[in-house]
C-alpha cells in the first residue's frame, strides 16, 4: 500500500517496475472488438481512473501494472459494456401490463389510461432506477432513451452510475410534463444546458416521429440540437401503416419527408427504420443517420423486419435496441436482441450467413457507439478509452463446451451470465450484486406501483379523460 502511494506520489513507478492502475480485470478471453477485432486468451484490461490504460495479454499488463483492485474470471470473457440505442426506460413500472393486443385496443384501453394516471416524476424516478438495475445487471452500460421527466431520468442513471442518451420527448399533444411542443422544446433547451459536457448523461432532442410534430417544430428540434452539438432522436418507418399515410397525403416516405425538411442535417439516431427502399437507405447513408434496429419490438407488434443486412452492406450504423419495456418489449435484455437481429436476419433473407455472429456483437457495442455518436469513447476496449466493461461467465451448461466465442455471446450466453459490471471506471456490479442501488427497495417500489397502477385502472374514467375525447390522440402514446 505505502509503494502504491509512493508511486502515484512520485511518479517513480516505472523505475519500480510497474506503474499504478485502479483495476486490473483478467479472464480466459478478453473481446476487444477495437479496430483490428483483436481477441485475447487470457487477456486483462488495466483502468486507472475513469478510463482504459491498457489491455493485452494478461502476463504482459501484470507485469506493466500494480493495481489496488483485481478481479479475475478465469472462465469468463471481458468484452466491451453493451449499448441499448432505443428504449423508454421508465416504462419499466408498466411492463406486461398489457400483451398481445393491436396496438390501438392496447393504447386506448391500457397504457393511455395507466399513463394519464400513473406518469409523473416519482414514476419516473423509480421506473428508471429499475430499468438501470435491470440494464446493468444484464450487461448494458450505456442506453438512449426517450421519455418525459427527463431531468429526472438523468439523475436516477447518474445514481444508477450508467452512462446515457437522454431525450425529452416532443409531440403535439399534451404530455405528463408539458402541454405544447413550445414548452417541451423550452424543457430540452434547459435540459441541454444542464447536462452539457458531463462526462455520461448525452443530453438529446427528441420530436417523437414525423407523424406526431407539425414540420416547424422537427425543425426547431433539429436547430436546438444543433446549437449544442447534440444528436437528435426520433422514430422512424416502424410501420406500413406510417409508411402508407406519408406517401398518400404528403407524396413521398417518412425519409424523403424528414430529409427534404433538414431534419438529417446533423446527428440523428432513428428508431426502427422498417419500411425502407433503396432510395431512402441511401438518403440516411448520405446523411450519416445512426438506426437504432429493435428486433424484438418489431416482432411483438408485428411491425414488419427492418433490411439490416443491406443497411450494413451499404454502410449505415446500425445499433441494437430493445425498445419497451411495455407493450413492444418486455425487457432491456441485449443478448436476447444480438441472438434475434440475427436470426431476423437469417430468416428475411433466407440466407443463414446473413448478419454473423461477430457482426451483431458489433452492432450491440463498437456500432452502437457510432450510432449515439460515443465511439470514438465507448464501444470497444483500447488504451484511452473510457472504462465501460463488463465480464461474463462461460461455465454455465448452456455455454459448454465452447469453441467461438463470438458465437457463444449471441447465441448461448444470457444476461443472467453478466458477473461484473464498471463504467466510466466505477464498478457498479460485483458478483451478480448492484452497488450502486438497493435492489430489494427498487423491486418493493415496483410493486408497489403494480398495485397502484392497478387500482388507477379500476376506477372508472371521467369522460374528459378518455382517450375517444382527450386532446391527447392516441399517437402520442406510440413513443414505442
Ligand atoms: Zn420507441
Amino acid at each position: 500500500m505505502m509503494r502504491l502511494f509512493l508511486c502515484s506520489l512520485l511518479g517513480l513507478c516505472s523505475l519500480l517496475g510497474a506503474e499504478p492502475a485502479d483495476w486490473i480485470w483478467s479472464a480466459r478471453y478478453v473481446v476487444t472488438m477495437d479496430g483490428g477485432r483483436r481477441l485475447i486468451e487470457d487477456g486483462a484490461v488495466a483502468v486507472g481512473g475513469e478510463r482504459i490504460l491498457a489491455v493485452g495479454p494478461r502476463a504482459q499488463i501484470e507485469k506493466q501494472y500494480r493495481a489496488r483492485h483485481k478481479i479475475d474470471l478465469p472462465s469468463g470473457v471481458i468484452l466491451p459494456g453493451l449499448i441499448n440505442t432505443h428504449a423508454h426506460a421508465p416504462m419499466s413500472l408498466f411492463r406486461g401490463l398489457a400483451d398481445d393486443l393491436r396496438l390501438a385496443d392496447w393504447l386506448e384501453n391500457h397504457i393511455f389510461p395507466a399513463e394519464a394516471r400513473n406518469v409523473n416524476a416519482d414514476f419516473v424516478r423509480w421506473g428508471t432506477r429499475l430499468a438501470c438495475l435491470e440494464m446493468a445487471l444484464g450487461g448494458t452500460t450505456t442506453f438512449a432513451e426517450m421519455y418525459y421527466f427527463e431531468d429526472v431520468v438523468a439523475e436516477a442513471t447518474l445514481e444508477a452510475g450508467l452512462r446515457a442518451v437522454l431525450g425529452e420527448t416532443i409531440l403535439r399533444f399534451p404530455a405528463p410534463d408539458f402541454k405544447t411542443p413550445r414548452e417541451a422544446l423550452r424543457f430540452n433547451e434547459r435540459f441541454l444546458e444542464r447536462f452539457r459536457n458531463h462526462p455520461l448523461i448525452t443530453a438529446a432532442v427528441a420530436p417523437h416521429a414525423l407523424y406526431t410534430n407539425a414540420d416547424e417544430t422537427l425543425q426547431s428540434a433539429r436547430a436546438l440540437a444543433n446549437r449544442f452539438g447534440a444528436p437528435l432522436m426520433i422514430h422512424l418507418s416502424e410501420t406500413a401503416e406510417e409508411l402508407d399515410t406519408a406517401v398518400q397525403e404528403r407524396g413521398a416516405t417518412p425519409v424523403v419527408l424528414l430529409d427534404r425538411l433538414g431534419i438529417f442535417q446533423g446527428r440523428t439516431i432513428a428508431a426502427h427504420a422498417v419500411w425502407m427502399d433503396e432510395d431512402d437507405l441511401e438518403i440516411l447513408r448520405d446523411r450519416g443517420v445512426g438506426i437504432a434496429h429493435c428486433p424484438s419490438s418489431n416482432m411483438k407488434l408485428a411491425s414488419g423486419i427492418a433490411p439490416v443486412k443491406r443497411m450494413l452492406a451499404l454502410g449505415l450504423a446500425v445499433g441494437l435496441g430493445t425498445d419497451g419495456p411495455a407493450g413492444s418489449n418486455n425487457d432491456f435484455n441485449m443478448f436476447e436482441e444480438m441472438d434475434l437481429a440475427a436470426k431476423l436476419q437469417k430468416v428475411a433473407t433466407r440466407d443463414p450467413e446473413a448478419l454473423p455472429a461477430r457482426q451483431a456483437l458489433e452492432m450491440a457495442t463498437i456500432m452502437g457507439a457510432r450510432v449515439l455518436g460515443l465511439d470514438k469513447e465507448i464501444g470497444s476496449l483500447e488504451a484511452g478509452k473510457r472504462a465501460d466493461l463488463i465480464a461474463v461467465r462461460l461455465d454455465r451448461p448452456h455455454a459448454t463446451p465452447l469453441f467461438d466465442v463470438y458465437s457463444h455471446l449471441v447465441y448461448a450466453v444470457k444476461a443472467g451470465d453478466v458477473e461484473h459490471v464498471m463504467v466510466n471506471g466505477r464498478i457498479i456490479v460485483r458478483s451478480r450484486r448492484m452497488l450502486t442501488l438497493d435492489e430489494a427497495k427498487v423491486l418493493a417500489a415496483a410493486r408497489r406501483y403494480q398495485r397502484s397502477i392497478r387500482e388507477s385502472l379500476r376506477i372508472a374514467m371521467p369522460p374528459q379523460q378518455r382517450p375517444a375525447r382527450s386532446p391527447v390522440q392516441p399517437a402520442n402514446l406510440l413513443v414505442q
